[in-house]
């Protein structure tokens, strides 16, 4: 009885791991063949400004028209990336693409904006983001300050001096440096200082309960008064409804970012949105 039993979750086991490792190896030939076949697309989201009710920017995120699973959220493929080293290339194509529609944009006459990019810890491990930042400025003639890299907290842990000359190097060119999902991760505040952040995105987590748990109230207004203290810009993510904007702009917020004005948006649909509000 007890052999049987062994016996089977022995199989279970092999049959999951089988079933995991093809899923891996199926996302990560599909990806490359994604770069290759052109099946990534950005949407943007408009970051608004509280003081000026003005739509400042917009974030990119990417998504993966898949021929045979349809349009596939980063949550199913990032990681993959990341472990696969593919995110380079990935990663790249998405800065490239970002400034290209910014820029054309700029030339069909919408308010200027910025631009907010998600980057990998990976890209800069290879050594070389700085260098393919300007190579996509230059391509594309954005100006450095209109581009913005959203960083991780994790990322400034990894104390390699090349990941430091990278970022000094980003900052002289003028692009700006944002922490994404600030608050889950453990940077300190000498990080931030250390490394010429310009702005703090509080994560959606803290934001979703404002206006029920007060620890979760307390924590945004703490973020947001220490981020004015150093010269910071704060702006919220995953704002949903008018209660939770309420909340913010009354603790200080500068700029708000969700679904109360916006899901991401195609580029067409994005242009649309923005002529709307004129
Ligand atoms: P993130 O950078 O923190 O992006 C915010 C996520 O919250 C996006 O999910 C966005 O669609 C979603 N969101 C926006 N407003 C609301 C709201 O009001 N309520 C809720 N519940 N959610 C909202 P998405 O597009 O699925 O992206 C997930 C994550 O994938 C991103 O989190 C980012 O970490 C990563 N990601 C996306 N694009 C890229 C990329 O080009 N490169 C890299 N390395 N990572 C990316
Ligand atoms: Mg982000
Ligand atoms: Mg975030
Ligand atoms: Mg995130």
């Amino acid at each position: 009885q007890a052999k049987e039993s062994g016996r089977n979750t022995a199989r279970f086991f092999t049959e999951k791991l089988n079933n995991d490792s093809l899923y891996y190896l199926n996302i990560a030939y599909g990806l490359r063949e994604a770069l290759a076949q052109q099946q990534f697309e950005l949407h943007y989201q408009p970051q608004i400004s509280l003081r000026t009710g003005q739509v400042i920017g917009a974030e990119a995120l990417i998504r993966w028209h898949h021929p045979q699973n349809g349009m596939q959220s980063p949550a199913q493929f990032i990681t993959i990336a990341e472990q696969t080293g593919l995110i380079v290339e990935i990663g790249q194509w998405v800065i490239e693409e970002a400034c290209r529609q910014a820029r054309e944009w700029q030339k069909a006459g919408l308010p200027p904006l910025s631009i907010a990019v998600n980057v990998s810890a990976v890209q800069f491990r290879r050594g070389n983001l700085d260098k393919l930042v300007m190579k996509a400025l230059e391509k594309t003639g954005l100006e450095p300050h209109r581009l913005e890299l959203e960083l991780t907290e994790s990322l400034l842990l990894e104390d390699i001096d090349h990941l430091i000359a990278q970022l000094d190097t980003l900052k002289k060119l003028g692009v700006q440096l944002a922490i994404d999902d600030f608050g889950t991760g453990y940077s300190s505040l000498a990080y931030l200082k250390k490394f010429n952040i310009d702005r703090l995105k509080i994560d959606q987590s803290f934001v979703r309960d404002i206006n029920n748990d007060p620890n979760d109230a307390a924590i945004v207004r703490a973020i947001v008064q220490m981020a004015h203290t150093l010269n910071l810009a704060v702006i919220a993510e995953g704002v949903e409804d008018e209660a939770m904007l309420k909340h913010l702009r009354e603790t200080g917020c500068d700029e708000v970012q969700g679904y109360l004005f916006s899901k991401p948006l195609s580029a067409t649909a994005f242009a649309t949105f923005m002529q709307s509000r004129l």
